[in-house]
């Protein structure tokens, strides 16, 4: 039996016992053995483009050996200190490269593991800092339907993603859930059959505020531009301006999860900068640490950092791998490769390109909407392009038709999406490396094209 045909097997083997073991799209795992910049290779070197850059999260390409060397120096140094009783010169030298980042205001960022950790963080932060104000009754937090925080039992509450947590409810805590306020469904705009409705979406969120009762409301939770749960899709133009507003008369704390969006994905270092608006935490991971180690961050605006620094105690939270030497090292070399590769930058001028080139998807008629920012970039299928109706539900039959189709045409894919209570359907997010080129950016629409193609056929 070859090495790939027994990691098969012993994979095929976790998934029968229990289920026990990720799913994958493919009827066979393929097992990926190694990468350099864009490209992948399978344990039969087949060859695919990675699209998708790991999970939204390798960033800076796959196999840099500056970010190798930085890991190895700090290992042989100290891999490990005790976040709860020393400081770390490598957590301190990170958390200053990320304050580089940030916008104006935010200098200091919490060093957890993931970007659920960091949702989590954020909650608790956001629940401590009232509560050491005197406001102990504020705790819920109002996020959107057709979100996704995260997948510890908190992050999943605030999270308007039913397909992954219809299994887990009732969960222990579930808290209000505000419009999408996804243009292309907009409730509002199919409602009143107008447009431009992001004042009226967020004034939902004022309503829910209000009906919740306003001291016991802690924060409101949003992706800028949404991952997983809706693919690439932002909402109309004076949302967050009008967010910011409301947070502000009910002194409800504005959080932004850019685990997905921040750190150049979408052209800018945080994708809440391309509205002008500045929140009161934002939490980050995946591109944070390029995938080469776990780590998430949650970022408190100073306003709100302040209100710790005269407590005894100062936050109390914390994990055992929090402050990590070891990953904060990873870290600050990842955030140096992007500054001198200029990764935001490209993100900008190529996720333009790309963008482009996927407005071609058109053509396929089960395609809806194409839509996004820089290069994080959604494309939403239906069944019929006049009605919006979704493709007809098939469970994950689609996303794994799309999948394979995809590594059939050597190019990595993220289908997702879900049709729970009919609410939407099926998508696909295209997220390449902030390194690719328009070269490359051709060769990603050329193999989604081929892709499509082929699914198309499979649909008939
Ligand atoms: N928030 C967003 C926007 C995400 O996209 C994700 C993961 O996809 C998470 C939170 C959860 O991050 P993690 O999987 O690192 O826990």
């Amino acid at each position: 039996m070859t090495k790939h045909e027994k990691i098969q097997r012993q994979t095929r083997a976790g998934t029968d016992l229990g289920g026990m073991f990720p799913r994958a799209f493919a009827d066979e795992f393929v097992t990926i053995v190694h990468g350099d910049g864009p490209w992948v290779w399978d344990a039969d070197e087949n060859r695919y483009l990675d699209a998708i850059s790991g999970n939204q999260n390798v960033n800076i390409g796959h196999g840099r050996e500056e970010v190798a060397k930085a890991a190895k120096e700090q290992l042989e140094r100290l891999e490990y200190t005790s976040s709860m009783l020393f400081a770390n010169e490598p957590a301190m030298e990170y958390t200053e490269k990320i304050a580089e980042f940030t916008p104006d205001g935010f200098e200091k960022t919490w060093l957890v593991s993931s970007g659920s950790e960091a949702n989590e963080s954020a909650i608790k932060m956001a629940r401590q800092y009232h509560y050491e104000r005197g406001n102990q009754g504020k705790y819920k937090v109002i996020s959107r339907r057709r979100s996704y925080h995260g997948n510890t039992a908190g992050a999943m509450a605030v999270s308007g993603f039913p397909a992954r947590k219809t299994k887990m409810e009732p969960l222990f805590a579930n808290f209000p859930k505000a419009p999408s306020a996804t243009p292309y469904r907009c409730e509002r705009c199919d409602a009143d059959g107008g447009h431009a409705c992001g004042v009226e979406c967020a004034n939902a969120v004022e309503r829910l505020i209000q009906d919740e009762g306003p001291e016991t409301v802690s924060a409101f939770i949003t992706e800028p531009v949404t991952g997983a749960a809706n693919a690439g899709a932002y909402p109309h133009d004076g949302y967050f301006e009008r967010i910011r507003e409301i947070c502000d008369e009910y002194d409800v704390l504005f959080i932004v999860d850019e685990v997905m969006a921040g750190f150049g994905r979408t052209g800018e270092n945080f994708a809440i900068e391309h509205w002008n608006v500045t929140p009161d935490i934002i939490t980050g991971a995946k591109g944070m640490s390029g995938g080469y180690s776990p780590i998430g961050g949650t970022m408190p605006h100073r306003r709100i950092a302040e209100v710790f620094e005269g407590v005894e105690d100062g936050f109390q939270h914390g994990h055992t791998f929090c402050f990590n030497p070891a990953s904060a090292a990873i870290g600050t070399a990842v955030l140096e490769y992007m500054d001198d590769h200029d990764l935001v930058d490209n993100a900008r001028k190529v996720g333009a390109h790309l963008h482009d080139r996927c407005e071609e998807f058109y053509e396929y008629d089960f395609v809806g909407d194409v839509r996004g920012k820089g290069l994080m970039i959604g494309v939403e299928f239906v069944g019929d392009r006049e009605t919006k109706e979704p493709l007809p539900e098939t469970g994950s039959e689609f996303q794994s038709l799309l999948f394979e189709a995809g590594l059939d045409n050597g190019i990595v894919t993220y289908p997702g999406g879900g049709h729970v209570d009919g609410q939407y359907g099926d998508h696909v997010l295209i997220t390449p490396p902030l390194t690719i080129d328009d070269e490359l950016a051709d060769e990603v629409a050329n193999r989604m094209h081929a892709t499509f193609a082929d699914v198309g056929s499979a649909l008939g």
